[in-house]
């Protein structure tokens, strides 16, 4: 670093410094424990551990589990603590981060799993000659693999066309039947108009299956405003449940004496006790939940949960927009100098809380980075990707990733020069 180099970046520190003394969410990062010398920019994949966690999954244990026993299964419901209801106060708790009323919100399962039932719902209710199921060519590979699983099971009557994203609209004809399209590229970053093209989808009288694996707790969502008629999203990325948390289907509340689950397990019955043969769904989106709720999974989410409550989407939203703008600034240089290519959208709008980039040597670069304790991510097949997550990230972080992509950098340059 020239005497130049380090002047710019430090005062560049003190003013990314002075952002963070103004930050209204810097309070917040004191909720997770976050390990030293690390810059943890994957909370899009694993989002960090909030402190509640812990203590919580300690007394669902020992007092719960370990004391009450069996009892706890309905023990304490007036203090909103057995765990019958416990996937219901979950879902309650995610419902205002997706702009869902709580009956239309249930909680439990994989996304994977969830995917299956909202396709099976969506397309037991569409027109029987729509044949179609539209697909964003770069979707996430699980929910193109369900929906070629279920399309198996019916016979392969339907058609799975996966279209390049920029080719959706034009792909909103009168044989599909719904799309399943994942709103935040996990790749890229791009991030879809959803509830343009839900009414676009509409008016061709298609359903829509959004994910919002990379949406749901990183900036607001507003899935009634939008239209939308079905959703799932993901609980241990930006929600930070933990590693494999459940995840969330939501079900628009005008489709739900239309909209069949299909999964039907006891726990979705209207009463599971009766035990009797046949089944009648839960009111509303508790019909969704299958089998027993995964207690210590559910608890650990729930206490994850928490740490919104008292979050302004809106703010949370303008920080992320800041850090990954800060982020973009600092990397320009850089993309000046190397081969890395900025693949994710700078206008806000078609953008999520994460930035990335193409590099030939993606793979490696990531391994390096993460030896030095950046925590990014690699993608198939060239992509460097960083999630921001306004919870526990400051500038000065941002800062301290750029730093270090940037030695990374200098360093396999240097080693390419040593090899020819
Ligand atoms: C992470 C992710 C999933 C994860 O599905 P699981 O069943 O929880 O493994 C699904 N869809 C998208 C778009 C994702 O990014």
């Amino acid at each position: 670093m020239t005497v130049f180099d380090r002047l710019f970046a430090d005062s560049t520190l003190s003013q990314l410094q002075q952002k963070d003394a103004r930050d209204p969410l810097a309070h917040k990062r004191a909720s997770f424990l976050l390990p030293e010398g690390v810059v943890y920019l994957d909370g899009n994949s694993l989002g960090a551990l909030p402190l509640t966690v812990p203590a919580r999954l300690a007394r669902v244990a020992e007092e719960e589990w370990g004391g009450q026993l069996i009892r706890s299964w309905t023990a304490n419901a007036e203090a909103a603590q057995d765990w019958m209801n416990l996937p219901d106060r979950v879902a309650a708790k995610i419902a205002p981060l997706i702009g869902a009323q709580p009956h239309e919100v249930a909680v439990g399962d994989s996304t994977s799993v969830n995917i299956f039932k909202l396709l099976a719902a969506a397309l037991h209710m569409a027109p029987p000659e729509r044949r179609v199921i539209l697909t964003d060519a770069d979707n996430f590979p699980t929910d193109l693999y369900m929906a070629q699983g279920l399309n198996a099971l019916l016979g392969e009557k339907y058609e799975l066309r996966p279209v390049p994203g920029a080719e959706l609209e034009a792909n909103l004809t009168g044989d599909v039947a719904l799309t399943l399209l994942t709103e935040v590229d996990y790749r890229t970053g791009h991030r879809l108009d959803m509830a343009g093209l839900t009414a676009k989808a509409h008016r061709h009288g298609i359903l829509t299956i959004w994910d919002l694996a990379h949406s749901a707790g990183a900036f607001p969502v507003d899935l009634n405003g939008a239209g939308a008629d079905f959703a799932v999203g993901c609980g241990y990325k930006f929600l930070n449940g933990g590693p494999g948390a459940p995840s969330f289907l939501f079900v628009a509340g005008r489709h739900q004496d239309s909209a069949r689950a299909f999964l039907s397990g006891w726990m979705g019955h209207a009463d599971p006790f009766e035990m009797a043969r046949d089944f009648t769904p839960a009111p509303g989106a508790r019909r969704y939940v299958v089998g027993t709720p995964t207690v210590l999974s559910l608890s650990a989410l729930d206490a994850a949960l928490d740490v919104f409550a008292d979050v302004d989407m809106n703010v949370l939203r303008a920080k992320s927009l800041s850090l990954t703008d800060t982020f973009i600034e600092l990397m320009e240089p850089l993309t000046a100098q190397y081969p890395l290519e900025l693949v994710t959208p700078r206008n806000h709008d078609e953008r999520g809380s994460q930035v990335s980039y193409r590099h030939p040597q993606a793979r490696e670069v990531m391994q390096k980075l993460i030896e030095s304790g950046v925590l990014g991510d690699y993608r198939t097949p060239d992509i460097l990707r960083f999630g921001f997550t306004p919870l526990y990230h400051s500038h000065a972080d941002v800062w301290r990733a750029v730093q270090g992509i940037k030695r990374v950098l200098e360093n396999e340059v240097l080693e390419e020069g040593e090899r020819t």
